[in-house]
């Protein structure tokens, strides 16, 4: 019997190769493959080399939503509940902003950064998905990492992708230091929200769908500079001597980050560039 509605025909069984053909014509190529091989649980080989492998009609249905979102502009990440960083794969959802390239910056600035003593400690905060905590914990496994944030549903999210890479991070809820007591720590890290209240960015390229917590501070026509002022103003406290602060910002807030972290008596204060050439992270050092 041939399909009468869209909506059937959606759910007629359908080889995979098939299916990526007609998912390409809606959606990018390689976002397209990338569904398929989700819905299929099939490696790329596979889809080649069995284009006529058949889907259920539960998962060409399962595709075809997934298809419409991501025509709607759900990011990728979303619907894959999965993105990679620093060559890990971490699960994310949208209670977590999804892993971006320049974030690898910090880590690499963060590891040249540890101090050569037995074990180190670290803190992440705002740790989201938990990516800047655990891929700190894997490259050093001698570290006593720590990892914060305000949000339950992304400390569940980090808990779980700890638990993937079989790391040991303390997670810890709630703002900033506020459940770190007096402890101090040789390297502070955070990519904490920096977009300012109003930037267009916030309304296209998928951050619609973000956590808004993890994108702005959330004060109305603020510069976004809110919570990095926050992280730069109480890390006397929690720094030890010689500890570093790194933070990640936004694309022309260095100028501002670095004078933050002069005002409140950091040294060796510098930023750096992230892959686009802009500079991205910025930080000092506790005398
Ligand atoms: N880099 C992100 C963006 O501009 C923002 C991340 C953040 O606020 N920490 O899309």
């Amino acid at each position: 019997m041939r399909p009468t509605t869209p909506a059937i025909a959606e759910a007629m069984p359908a080889g995979i190769g098939d299916a990526w053909r007609a998912a390409r014509q809606r959606i990018d190529r390689l976002d397209a493959r990338l569904l398929v091989e989700h819905v299929a649980a099939c490696t790329h080989a596979e889809l080649l080399a069995h284009p006529e492998r058949l889907l259920s009609a539960a998962q060409t249905g399962e595709l075809a939503a997934l298809v419409a979102r991501r025509a709607r502009g759900e990011p990728l990440a979303y619907l894959l509940r999965s993105a990679g960083f620093h060559g890990l794969e971490f699960a994310v959802t949208p209670d977590v902003l999804i892993p971006r390239p320049e974030t690898e910056r910090l880590v690499e600035l963060a590891l040249e950064r540890l101090p050569a003593v037995p074990a180190p400690r670290i803190v992440d905060l705002g740790t989201g998905s938990g990516i800047l905590a655990i891929t700190l914990a894997r490259h050093c496994p001698q570290a006593t990492v720590t990892a914060v944030d305000l949000s339950p549903a992304a400390l569940d999210v980090a808990r779980a992708n700890a638990a993937r890479h079989g790391v040991a991070v303390r997670f810890c809820q709630g703002d900033w230091y506020l459940p770190l007591g007096d402890a101090r720590f040789d390297l502070i890290v955070a990519n904490p929200p920096y977009v300012a209240d109003g930037d267009p960015h916030l309304r296209g390229d998928g951050l619609p769908y973000e956590p808004r917590m993890a994108l702005t501070d959330g004060q109305p026509g603020g510069d976004g500079l809110a919570c990095i002022q926050a992280i730069v103003a109480d890390s006397g406290e929690h720094l030890a001597p010689g500890g570093w602060l790194l933070l990640e910002h936004g694309y022309d807030q260095a100028d501002a980050v670095r004078e933050l972290l002069r005002a409140h008596g950091l040294v060796e204060i510098a930023s750096w560039r992230d892959l686009g050439g802009i500079e991205r992270v910025s930080g000092g050092r506790s005398r």
